[in-house]
């Protein structure tokens, strides 16, 4: 047995690390094990153990493992392999991808906050050592304790481990940024505390009482399926009853039912499922019998169904053939919002072996789901946004990417910059799973894989019920403000549609991608404009907080009533963002019931919940949003769509703007016109009415598009036909950013010659007091890109070693940028 662990530790450094394993302890530890090491001078953090290597590495002295907090891995096959390949791939450092994959409730390191869980109670502390109980109480009496804090007040080294069980015992948690601390979240359960009949009898002058005791047994009977909690929930009655909780605390007093409150574990499903798996129309079960087929010759495959043909419903088919198998699933998606809706469609059929996974769930949350997915192997499907990726997932037999084509699906900042739709094909190709990508509008890449064989193909081009796509007409705002028929943002026949479909009971939605009030202040007298000091961006001017914002670093700013440049009262603000259309909305549309869903509306966990249930339950009539009302959902009632400005998102330079801009019109249209007994209209306000995207979105020509694009790609030299590495370097002075960018460009001109475009300065070239020049790698499709990655490590080593201001520059690759 080796003496030695080599392991990977949470910082930007990519390399491993040798350690000595304290004897005693080699039978305890794994590859995939936690383990705390020192580290630097004095501090301790979370390891992984990838390796037992025979000998340590020459002239260095290893220091010893402190603990050893696992005694079965918790990371396992293959994802360290996965976190390899993600490294490599994506020119990042091992211990970024550590960083970013593990939850921080399993990582703690010396700087970690803890706090006693809102769960905790000191009545139990019998169950806790001395030392323990001392820690609690600490931390109990700082209400928030860093690690090397507590050490500090208590004398004592590394109380990592300490600190780690009292993680895994639900008495402390570690805080997260921006997310709300974990709250437990209780429910009201409702039984019956006498006999049925005698219940009855005892109700039988109440209308309500027995309506209640009714839906009670109703639902009780639904519960008993196999598979489905056996509890009635107080909401789930007075649902079902539609009658007032407050009736059902009534029948408490009166002794027919009992009440207990709890807190619940979120992932315990405790709704009805039916376990009925959706119809497929005969196109969708012939795509579904397709989608097998292809399988059998390609482990991934592209479904290309244009909106509202029913892919959820094909994707369900697939899960559940895969569920019966004993396997799991794991279906990606874009953002956060999808999950709500789909986490219920999904819930009616598959109950509780529905798990969910994103970004906003606290760090307690994120380490349950972890543990499950480690304790068993039982079948379940995950349904997560981006960094899913990394959950420990066995078993896997089914990898589904919705909506394939989002660029959210890569992570530009900070490392590792990966796109998770990829890291997700090569997950499942680990595995042995099969992966099918299902998009309305297909990426460029993705549709040119498909069309070339080296992906599946199966598309399904009609809607369900065979509703219509909806009509697309393009208003132009340049004639409409001739005819005086323009009232900003809106021209005016955008009014009389939306106004004739909400006479009409249909819900409408508008959308604008830029969120605020107002993107633009500006000085009447001397043009003068708030601009970050930090950033080389305006300043958006936010309402609802009296501040003008900036986008990119967040810093605030009071909007001056004078102008600090010529001291005249003449600041004014232009051009319209969600907060400012909202507004307009609101006294437009008097009578109508609007909400907003952007960014800001959406901070905290159940904000995009909530909007969506409202919307969906048609508590309000007009929804305005950013990119975020585009994606995916599914909302019936909406019959008019307007795109306020669709100039913004056409005009931007860089080269999948076009396709940018297809997908996210087509997509937004795709909300329009659900259900067949509706006709959809999108109206999309520009002034550049005949722009080639618009002229293929108006005809929602998809095949039309791609063609066009394609041969812009490939005339000048885009992906598909290369592949593109984009290159940051950043430093605080604009003069060594300048003479290193320099540098580099020559030195990689030296080797890849004219693949090697640059420095140029991106359109915003200062970031949070940052200058920044960007070089852009050009590599065609076929080259090695093993061999250009090496050469650009060796490069950055050679040029640190010789050059200090190279050292002290911030660089980083951006590979595959979307
Ligand atoms: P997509 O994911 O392709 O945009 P959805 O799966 O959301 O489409 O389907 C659009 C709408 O049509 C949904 O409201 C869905 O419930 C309904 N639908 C689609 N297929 C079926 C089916 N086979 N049976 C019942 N409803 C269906
Ligand atoms: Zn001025
Ligand atoms: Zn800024």
């Amino acid at each position: 047995m080796s003496r030695y662990a080599e392991v990977i530790v949470p910082l930007g450094l990519n390399a491993t690390f040798t350690y000595i394993i304290p004897p005693g302890l080699t039978d305890s530890i794994s590859v995939g094990s936690r383990v705390i090491v020192p580290f630097g001078k004095s501090k301790f953090y979370t390891a992984i153990v990838t390796a037992f290597p025979l000998k340590a590495p020459d002239n260095v002295e290893p220091k010893e493992i402190s603990a050893v907090l696992d005694p079965s891995p918790i990371v396992r096959h293959p994802q360290l392999k996965l976190w390899n390949w993600i490294a490599d791939y994506y020119l990042a450092a091992i211990g970024d991808v550590y960083r970013a994959a593990v939850p921080s409730g399993l990582k703690i390191e010396s700087e970690t906050s803890v706090m006693l869980d809102p769960s905790f109670d000191f009545t139990d502390s019998d169950n806790y050592t001395k030392l323990e109980i001392e820690v609690l109480q600490h931390i109990d009496h700082e209400k928030s304790m860093s690690v090397s804090s507590l050490e500090k007040n208590l004398g004592r080294n590394n109380l990592t481990p300490v600190i780690n069980r009292l993680i895994e015992r639900g008495a402390v948690s570690v805080s997260e940024k921006l997310v709300e601390r974990y709250c437990a979240r209780k429910e009201t359960f409702v039984t019956l505390a006498m006999p049925v009949d005698a219940a009855f009898e005892k109700l039988k002058k109440s209308r309500a009482g027995t309506t209640l005791l009714q839906g009670y047994l109703q639902i009780s009977e639904l519960l008993r399926r196999p598979g489905n909690p056996s509890e009635v929930t107080r909401q789930q009655l007075a649902e079902r009853t539609g009658i007032a909780t407050a009736h059902i605390r009534e029948l408490e007093r009166k002794g027919v039912f009992a009440l207990t409150e709890r807190s619940v574990n979120r992932f315990n499903f405790s709704g009805i499922s039916d376990g009925k798996l959706p119809v497929l129309s005969e196109k969708q079960a012939d795509a579904l019998d397709q989608i097998h087929k292809s399988w059998l010759s390609h482990d991934v495959t592209l479904l290309h169904g244009v909106t509202s043909s029913g892919k959820t419903e094909i994707y369900i088919h697939l899960i559940d053939f895969v569920l019966k198998s004993g396997r799991r699933a794991f279906y990606l998606v874009p953002e956060i919002a999808l999950t709500t809706q789909l986490t219920e469609r999904l819930q009616n059929v598959f109950g509780d072996r529905v798990l969910i996974y994103h970004s906003k769930f606290s760090d307690n949350e994120r380490v349950d789901i972890w543990k499950k997915l480690l304790d068993t192997s039982a079948p379940c499907v995950v349904i997560g946004a981006r960094s899913a990726v990394f959950l420990p997932f066995g078993n896997l037999g089914l990898v589904i990417v919705d909506e394939e084509h989002e660029s959210s699906y890569k992570q530009s900042d900070p490392a590792p910059r990966y796109n998770a739709r990829d890291v997700a094909v090569v997950l499942a190709s680990l595995h042995g799973a099969k992966t099918l990508l299902g998009s309305a509008t297909p990426s460029i890449e993705t549709n040119y894989k498909a069309l070339s064989g080296k992906f599946g193909h199966v598309r399904l081009m009609t809607r369900y019920n065979d509703a219509k796509l909806p009509t697309i007409e393009i208003t132009d705002l340049k004639q409409a403000r001739d005819n005086r028929e323009y009232r900003a943002p809106f021209a005016l026949s955008t009014i009389r549609a939306a106004n004739l479909a909400l006479n009409g009971g249909n819900q409408v939605i508008f959308f604008q991608n830029r969120r605020g009030f107002a993107p633009i202040a500006r000085c009447t007298a001397c043009s003068w404009s708030p601009r970050c000091e930090f950033c080389d961006v305006a300043m958006t001017y936010h309402k609802s907080t009296r501040q003008l914002v900036c986008h990119y670093c967040g810093a605030t700013h009071t909007l001056p009533t004078v102008c600090p440049q010529c001291h005249e009262p003449k600041i004014e603000i232009y051009g319209f963002g969600t907060e400012r259309i909202e507004d307009i909305v609101s006294s437009t549309f008097e009578k109508r019931k609007v909400l907003r869903m952007d960014l800001d509306t959406t901070r905290n966990k159940e904000g995009h919940a909530r909007i969506i249930s409202d919307f969906s339950s048609k508590k309000a009539d007009i929804l305005v949003g950013t990119q975020m009302v585009t994606k995916g959902l599914d909302f019936d009632g909406v019959s008019v769509v307007g795109v306020l400005n669709a100039d913004t998102m056409i005009n931007i330079p860089d080269f999948r703007s076009a396709e940018r801009s297809f997908n996210m019109l087509e997509q937004v249209s795709g909300r329009a016109g659900r259900r067949s007994d509706v006709d959809g209209k999108v109206i999309i306000q520009t002034h550049d009415p005949s722009h080639p995207v618009l002229k293929f979105v108006a005809k929602h020509d998809y095949d039309g598009f791609y063609a066009h694009e394609l041969e812009e790609r490939r005339t000048f030299s885009y992906p598909p036909f290369t592949r593109i590495i984009n290159i940051y370097l950043k430093h605080r002075d604009l003069q060594t950013v300048k003479t290193v960018s320099d540098l580099y460009a020559s030195n990689l001109r030296d080797l890849l010659g004219r693949r090697v475009n640059g420095p140029e300065e991106p359109i915003v070239s200062r970031i949070q007091s940052l200058y920044i020049r960007k070089l852009m790698l050009k590599i065609e499709t076929g080259a090695s890109m093993t061999k250009v990655k090496e050469l650009l490590r060796d490069l950055n080593a050679r040029l640190c070693e010789s050059y200090p201001e190279v050292k002290r520059t911030l660089i980083y690759y951006d590979v595959d940028p979307v």
